[in-house]
């Protein structure tokens, strides 16, 4: 007997009838002799619509509360999922994710698992049951509900995996792999049958948001191999692994975008050492994770400092400067949102020369500008006009050979 572990997202427990459709696919499972441990999302939206509410009463909500409400819409999947199986005969059973022993830092909003304790979760399972486990939650040591960040339950999927050494972990959603680009967007991208860690981590970390980028990262610590596939068919998905043979054959394994960030231009800074340290350390204070960094050269003893920010944290950011404005030596904060990022990754990049020329070429052929540029040893990320970023990422997905026949 195999033990499985099943994570369905927001849209496959959409509505009831989804929910009832998922109850069978854990229940042919449980047929063909398995352990079935499943962890589900909120049904799509809801989260969203519960912040949303917060919004409408504050700007400025405690975490400590948005993790209570927004740790609801897990709530509410977990036990019609345990019903419907119930219904079809199956033994169920739903947890929270304290419940399931999941517990965390105390960090709320972007809880850090610290371990499992999955006693409960085991104790089911001898008995014969399937258990249904919330998503995107865990409790901290006061017992105090915390989450993990948006697209948090396939780090519940990779870590209860983790924890009980399960045989397999299918992350079931709306696509059926992972693919060379996001197919809402590039709809001549290619599903993906294998693919390494790294890439498929800095693809998350760049945008696809296919898989939270914190939970590839764990699955890559842990080693949890796990494949990513449709809840609509019964297609084969995308393998997430270690190593992929000839990995390095393939140049640019993918293109990702990234519309949630923007950009902060801090203009007519002092240039002189310590100007840098004091931006960035407002940021650092301010709890503002910095993404793409560009300086420009000094001209007059003046310089200009351009990075990025998530979008949710430009208002923090214009902020947190305005008032250091003085001690730069005067100057101007200016935001802009009308941006995105576009990157391109693949292990490949590491052995092969001219990929920053060919993406810069396929961007102007479109009469793309490019704006800020970074480099890594396995990815390259440009931001551009955000009107734009689409048919710049087609652009780019064509000219690296991405595109399927
Ligand atoms: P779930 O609710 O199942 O977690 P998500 O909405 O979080 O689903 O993730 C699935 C979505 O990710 C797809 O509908 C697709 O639009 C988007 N996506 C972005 N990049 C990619 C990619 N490279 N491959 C597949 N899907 C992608
Ligand atoms: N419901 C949470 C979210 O929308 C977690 C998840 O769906 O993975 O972010
Ligand atoms: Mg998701």
């Amino acid at each position: 007997m195999s033990r499985i572990v099943q994570k369905f997202g927001g849209t496959s427990v959409g509505d009831v009838e989804r929910i009832k459709k998922v109850a069978d696919r854990i229940r042919l499972t449980i047929k063909e002799g398995h352990e079935v441990v499943a962890v589900v999302s909120a049904r799509a939206g809801v989260t969203n619509e519960l912040i949303a509410r917060a919004r409408e009463i504050t700007d400025q909500p405690s975490e400590r509360e948005m993790d209570m409400l927004m740790s609801v819409g897990e709530q509410e999947t977990i036990a019609l999922t345990a019903l419907a199986l119930q219904e079809l005969g199956v033994t169920a059973v739903s947890f929270t994710g304290g419940q399931a022993g999941i517990q965390t830092d105390k960090i709320h909003t972007k809880a850090k698992i610290q371990a499992i304790n999955a006693a409960a979760v085991e104790e089911q399972l001898q008995a014969g049951n399937a258990v249904i486990v919330a998503g995107f939650q865990g409790v901290n040591e006061h017992g105090h509900i915390t989450t993990f960040g948006r697209g948090g339950s396939d780090l519940s999927a990779i870590a209860i995996a983790s924890a009980l050494k399960a045989d397999r972990c299918e992350i079931y959603t709306d696509v059926d792999g992972v693919y060379t680009a996001d197919p809402r967007v590039v709809t001549k991208a290619r599903k993906i049958d294998e693919i390494s860690y790294d890439e498929m981590l800095e693809l998350a970390s760049s945008g696809s948001k296919v898989m939270q980028s914190r939970s590839v990262e764990f699955a890559h610590k842990h080693n949890v191999v796990f494949e990513v596939r449709s809840s609509f068919n019964f297609n084969r998905g995308t393998i997430v692994k270690q190593e992929v043979p000839q990995m390095e054959k393939v140049v640019v394994r993918g293109v990702a975008v990234d519309r949630d960030q923007a950009k902060v231009i801090v203009s007519n800074i002092k240039d002189e050492p310590g100007s840098a340290a004091k931006v960035f350390q407002v940021m650092a204070d301010a709890g503002i994770v910095v993404d793409m960094i560009v300086q420009n050269v000094g001209r007059n003893g003046v310089a200009n400092l351009t990075f990025t920010v998530p979008l949710g944290d430009t208002l923090k950011a214009q902020q947190a400067l305005e008032p250091c404005l003085e001690d730069l030596g005067g100057g101007q904060v200016e935001v802009q949102e009308n941006i995105a990022k576009l990157s391109v990754v693949g292990v490949g990049m590491k052995t092969h020369s001219g990929v920053a020329a060919e993406l810069f070429r396929a961007l102007a052929d479109v009469g793309v500008n490019i704006d800020l540029i970074t480099t890594s040893e396995i990815k390259i990320s440009v931001v551009v006009d955000q009107d734009k970023v689409d048919n710049a990422a087609r652009a780019v997905h064509t000219a690296f050979g991405l595109d399927a026949e």
